[in-house]
């Protein structure tokens, strides 16, 4: 049915679904780590045997879109995706305070990602599924950056349908797709433990290392080798640069996932050629 949607409306309609997904990416990204911390806190006091704190409901839908500030509610034709914030430039209608330019670079990259999902896989269940892991890498490298957290709840479902997609889409490549979710856990976990051994320090944590098994599972072991690369490679190159320019950042952690998130859609959306580069220099 889709292939009889004619161009001129199925480019449109994807851009504007991917900023409507990125804007909904938005109230994950700033909601989900809340909700986690809430969670925690009410469990410690379970344990505690404190009584449980007073809360209002908090999850992805209560309360609607407020100001991070002055709490004033955001006005549907002010939360338009990319519209609403260069509209308002940035600021809130009611007290004027800045609102963060992730709002807007989430929504564009989610409607980026929409059409170059359909331009690469055309309009099909496989370019949904695409599309699906690589929003959910998104709001994880966001996530990440703002809080060094990498959820379970984002990891490990990815992990799962990365599974699921192989068994729908490339059967034979299931057993590359489940090597490729073990390996990606133990490679970091052994990185990790040596690295500790050595330096006494953490240099990552276990959500990286789920997340590379769910790299592994949507693209399989062959690839994690280049995914490595090209997210090792580019977080050092990255992170020496910031260094030099911002020296009272020496030292300070650097979250791994956003370098892992990106070099998993290099492998995801342009993996064949890629491969065939990459494999071409070996032999
Ligand atoms: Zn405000």
């Amino acid at each position: 049915m889709l292939d009889d949607l004619s161009p001129w409306l199925l480019w449109p309609l994807t851009a504007i679904l991917g900023l409507c997904l990125g804007s909904f990416l938005n109230v994950v990204i700033t909601r989900l780590p809340v909700m986690l911390m809430r969670g925690w806190r009410a469990e410690a006091r379970e344990a505690l045997e404190l009584p449980p704190e007073e809360a209002t409901p908090f999850n992805l839908v209560t309360p609607r879109s407020l100001c991070p500030r002055c709490e004033a509610p955001i006005a549907w034709h002010d939360n338009i995706p990319l519209l609403g914030w260069f509209k308002r430039r940035g600021r809130c209608a009611n007290c004027h305070a800045r609102i963060s330019p992730q709002y807007p670079l989430v929504e564009l990259a989610g409607g980026v990602l929409a059409v170059t999902v359909l331009a690469l896989f055309g309009p099909s269940l496989e370019a949904l599924f695409i599309l699906g892991a690589c929003l959910t890498l998104l709001a994880m490298a966001v996530i990440d950056l703002r809080t060094q957290l990498l959820p379970d709840l984002l990891t490990l479902p990815l992990l799962w349908a990365g599974l699921l997609y192989q068994l729908l889409f490339q059967p034979l490549m299931l057993p590359s797709a489940v090597i490729g979710a073990m390996a990606g856990y133990l490679v970091l976990w052994s990185f990790y433990w040596l690295f500790k051994l050595v330096t006494g320090k953490e240099g990552m944590g276990y959500g990286d290392f789920k997340l590379l098994a769910a790299l592994g599972a949507w693209l399989g072991w062959q690839t994690l080798p280049l995914v490595l690369i090209l997210s090792a490679g580019a977080g050092a190159i990255v992170g020496i640069l910031i260094q030099l320019a911002v020296p009272r950042l020496r030292g300070a952690p650097m979250p791994f996932g956003p370098w892992l998130v990106m070099a998993g859609w290099i492998a995801l959306l342009a993996g064949e050629p890629l491969m065939a580069v990459y494999t071409g220099l070996l032999y």
